[in-house]
């Protein structure tokens, strides 16, 4: 089992936007295991509201600390085996999403 509180120590000794960007990157290509698009989509069917109702916590991209959240990025993608657990979940905008997502690909 992956330890998320070293990404979230990581995180807060970050001091820019860059900064926060990059570790999102790196963790974005983390595989921990394979989940087909179905099993995928089976959890976000299953967890969807729980992640919606952990979004209301924050008001603020967590990237650029500027825009509104509007997504729930999973730091290790679903996809890469990401545990499903509200520390694997970060509050982002859509530019800084698909930076991220853009960049790790
Ligand atoms: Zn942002
Ligand atoms: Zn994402």
């Amino acid at each position: 089992m992956i330890d998320m509180q070293r990404f979230w120590d990581a995180m807060i000794d970050c001091r820019t936007r860059v900064q926060r960007q990059n570790l999102l990157i790196r963790y974005a290509q983390i595989q921990l295991d394979y989940r087909t698009p179905k099993e995928v989509s089976a959890l976000r069917l299953k967890y969807r509201k729980d992640w919606r109702a952990w979004m209301r916590d924050d008001s603020q991209c967590g990237c650029c600390l500027e825009s509104p959240n509007e997504l729930t990025h999973h730091i290790i993608g679903l996809a890469h085996g990401g545990p499903v657990e509200n520390e694997n979940l970060f509050p982002i905008c859509g530019d800084c999403h698909f930076t991220v997502h853009e960049a790790s690909r």
